[in-house]
């Protein structure tokens, strides 16, 4: 038998960085990953802030390019665009990305298992057994504890008692030629990209991820995005190869059991305004290493000890997950006349130049910047119809 003291379902951000706090420790770890390749078939833009780039040391070999500016575009084509002097975020290879993150780990002595899909977890009183299928083979590890971080749409969580992911949308992405552009594109329109928004982001000189996420059929709206880009001159070929992904907005009900912690996508930690997880699930990949190595310190894998994993990530995101929430219903609920009229205040009033220097300003944490946004608007509040909850209209009653 194949023994470990962590087993780790997924080589994604959120597996590594637990394999490498773990392994760096001194504990014996296995990961495992279905794919040949890390990182293989990501749909991904690879946008993360300054923030986490710096807190986890992301490598500069990953980082295909700095973003400073963006052009946010409303339903009627208008655009407002949003300008710092210094790198606001980064884009980064996710392949080169995720590989750096699973290099470190190994040389923290975790042991990775490429091309090995775990099919089975079961769960008893001393132990957790898996079954992992390679080559056609199955072969069984045995393991002190699991830590599930198999992405979004696995099936894994539920099979475990710890419920689904019920509220998501999906995206659809492809990376095309460009001519002329070099900075960030947001395109905000239920028309392009309904229930969420729609981005075209440079990765290196002439070539750019173009993404959008929707409710359903989000590959159908990516295609009338890239010929719309196409007749509008700024890509040069529409006809491209489209990868698909799921967005989690909600996390799981439950993120711990006995023996069990789920990290990362799988718990539904990322963010619903736009739909960034590599920060979030590298955070909960810390608060789930630090709990399991007091579990494995004391060799108490109970519910009870591991339900500190939870608490300690709602402490730290469980307001902005709710606020960001709340943000996404609101717009969701806004049509798009009524996004081009909001759209139309916050450019004639400069109200998004105030939002830059405001002290809530950052591209991590969008809760505290969405309700001071919300105040600024206060005067405009009729904008919003009826879909503004009473306790905010009421707070923002005043306040011009
Ligand atoms: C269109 C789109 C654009 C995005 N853009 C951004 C962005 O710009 N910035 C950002 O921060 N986030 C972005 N995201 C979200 C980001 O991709 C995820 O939040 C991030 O990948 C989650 O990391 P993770 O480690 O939890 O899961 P994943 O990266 O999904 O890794 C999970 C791993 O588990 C493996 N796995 C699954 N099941 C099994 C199994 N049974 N056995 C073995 N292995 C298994 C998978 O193969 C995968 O390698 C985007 C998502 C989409 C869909």
């Amino acid at each position: 038998m194949n023994e470990y003291d962590v087993l780790i379902v997924g080589a994604g951000p959120a597996g590594s960085r637990v394999a490498y706090r773990l392994a760096e420790v001194g504990y014996r770890v296995g990961v495992f990953e279905k794919y040949q390749q890390i990182g293989n078939k990501l749909c991904c833009t690879g946008i993360i802030g300054r923030e986490c780039a710096e807190l986890f040391n992301v490598e500069s070999s990953c980082v295909l390019r700095e973003a400073k500016s963006a052009k946010l575009f409303a339903p009627s084509g208008e655009f407002i665009r949003v300008s710092k002097d210094e790198a606001q975020a980064y884009i980064v290879d996710r392949i080169a990305f995720d590989q750096s993150m699973a290099i470190k780990a190994q040389n923290a002595s975790a042991e990775y298992f490429l091309g090995s899909k775990v099919e089975n977890i079961s769960i008893s009183n001393d132990a957790v057994l898996i079954d992992v299928v390679h080559d056609g083979d199955t072969a069984r590890y045995r393991g002190k504890v699991v830590v599930v971080a198999s992405g979004f749409g696995s099936q894994i969580p539920s099979e475990l008692g710890l419920g689904q992911i019920k509220n998501y949308v999906l995206g659809a992405q492809c990376e095309v030629e460009t001519k002329g552009i070099d900075e960030v594109e947001v395109y905000f329109s239920h028309q392009i990209a309904p229930g969420f928004f729609a981005w075209l982001v440079p990765i290196t000189d002439g070539r750019a991820r173009v993404g959008l996420g929707a409710k359903e059929k989000p590959g159908e709206y990516l295609k009338k995005l890239l010929s719309q880009l196409d007749s509008e001159g700024k890509i040069v070929d529409s006809n491209v190869t489209i990868q698909y992904g799921g967005i989690p907005l909600k996390p799981l009900s439950r993120t711990y059991g006995d023996r069990v912690v789920v990290v990362g996508d799988a718990a539904g930690q990322a963010k619903p305004t736009t739909g960034g997880g590599i920060y979030f699930g590298l955070l909960c990949a810390d608060f789930a290493s630090d709990v399991l190595h007091q579990s494995l310190n004391t060799n108490n894998f109970s519910r009870r000890r591991l339900a500190r994993y939870e608490k300690l990530w709602k402490a730290k995101l469980g307001r902005e997950l709710r606020t960001e929430y709340f943000a996404r219903r609101l717009y969701n609920r806004l049509s798009d006349k009524r996004i081009i009229s909001i759209f139309n205040v916050v450019r004639d009033n400069n109200i998004h130049e105030s939002l830059l220097t405001s002290s809530y300003r950052s591209f991590d944490w969008h809760g505290e910047l969405v309700l001071d946004g919300l105040k600024r608007l206060g005067p405009w509040r009729d904008l919003f119809g009826k879909y503004l909850p009473a306790y905010l209209m009421s707070s923002l009653k005043g306040k011009s």
